[in-house]
Parts: C-alpha cells; structure tokens; sequence
C-alpha cells in the first residue's frame, strides 16, 4: 500500500495514498437522528479467503457489511460509503450507546480467528485507522473490537488480534499498567469495565473472558487483581 522501502505508520496518510478499491455493498442504509462515526468496530471475517468474505458482505441475502475489507495480502476494499450505515455491529451496547451501526465504521480484517494477522494487513489498517480518526474526529478511545461491545454474542477479532501494536501508535487507547484498586471483587471489577465503556449486559464470567480476549488473551481461571490493570486509566502524578 506505499511505495517500496517507505513505513506510513507516523504519518497521516491520504485517501489517495492508500488507494482503496470500491466495491460497492447493496447492504447499507442512513444513519439514524442523523449520527455520525464516532467509533471504529474491527471485525474478523472468519472466512477461508477475503474474497469469498468480498462477496458475502456485498450479497444482499446475507444482510451483512462493513465499510471496509482487508485482505491478508493488505489489499483494501471498500464496500459502503463512511457517510452510510453497514451491517457489521448488530445488537450490543458501548458506552452506554446502542445502534452501534449508526455510530461507526466497520472494517473486516480477513482472518479466521485462529492464526496471526498478516503484516500486511496490519500495515493497511494502520494506514486506514488514522486517515478515519482524522475524517471524523474519532480519539484513540473510539477504536473497539467487534467483542467489546457484543460481549458473549462475538469474540471477534479475537485473541489473536495484536491491540498492543495498535495501542503503540496511539491508534487504540492504551492499557493502564499501575496498581490495581484495594478492592478486587467482581463488582469492583464490574465498575472498572463499565467506566471502561463496557456497558453492555454480560455476566460475571462473561464479562472476564471479554476483558481477557482484549488484554490478557492467554489467561485462565478466576478472577484476579491482574484482571484489573489495564483498566484502570494510568494516573497522572501531581
Ligand atoms: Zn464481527
């Protein structure tokens, strides 16, 4: 997606500059009480090929799409116009919020799930990510995953999806890394996730293995105090 030899990460790439091919989506409507993107959702296909993902997510009997495709080779495709509404959310709540569809943008990541994201892909969404957040004013913040705000119904895109790499370029909001809280019992636990955005309904054990698919993807068992640090904002010193 750049010119050979050259890294776009730091910069703010150009809609040119990162030549998405359209590939126009039937599957689209308006936004509704005329809302604008304010977060982006990331999506895994959990198709075989991007191109069989391509075609799902512009066939209008599956009633499914997004605003746009990476193919593992970090071919970008776009499918419904940023001002439009896609298909990619459903029902789930973030912040609060519902009709997430209204709200963001959605980008498909072609992967299935179970194997590391391609680099190249990586490469194209760190190019797409900021030339969005720019679009529409969307902070760091405004970056989730299809599981945080869908929790128990998705677990895309999973835990193979690398959020550190994102967080790095200020392209996800970072991880706190201080003390956890004094009180480390599910409903302090609880309140740090729904201060955290995760507001949607979940049970105790859901709501575990939703902060851990993001953060802390290799861990097992009960809660505990470490489950709590990245969501606790890092402190600013006086
Ligand atoms: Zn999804």
């Amino acid at each position: 997606m750049h010119a050979a030899g050259t890294q776009a990460r730091s910069a703010v790439p150009s809609q040119t500059e990162l030549s998405p091919i359209w590939h126009p989506s039937p599957n689209f409507g308006p936004r509704r009480d005329s809302l604008k993107p304010s977060l982006i959702v990331l999506h895994y296909t959990a198709m075989s090929s991007a191109q069989a993902a391509l075609t799902r997510l512009c066939d209008p009997q599956y009633e499914v799409s997004a605003h746009y495709l990476i193919g593992a080779d970090g071919t970008l495709w776009h499918m419904v116009q940023e001002t439009d509404r896609a298909w990619h959310a459903g029902a789930g709540e973030w912040m609060g919020q519902s009709d997430i569809n209204s709200r963001s943008i959605g980008i498909e990541l072609d992967n299935r799930g179970d194997h590391p994201f391609s680099d190249p892909l990586m490469t194209s969404l760190e190019a797409l990510l900021p030339a969005i957040m720019t679009r529409w004013n969307i902070p760091e913040t405004g970056i989730i995953g299809h599981s945080d705000m869908a929790p128990g119904r998705k677990i895309d895109p999973g835990p193979r999806f690398d959020w550190l790499r994102l967080e790095r370029q200020a392209l996800a909001a970072s991880r706190g890394n201080s003390a956890p809280p004094q009180d480390t019992s599910p409903a302090s636990f609880r309140a740090c996730t729904q201060a955290a955005g995760y507001t949607a309904d979940a049970n105790d054990k859901t709501l575990l293995s939703t902060i851990r698919l993001r953060y802390r993807p290799w861990a097992t068992g009960p809660l505990t105090a470490e489950d709590f640090i990245p969501l606790i904002p890092p402190t600013t010193s006086a």
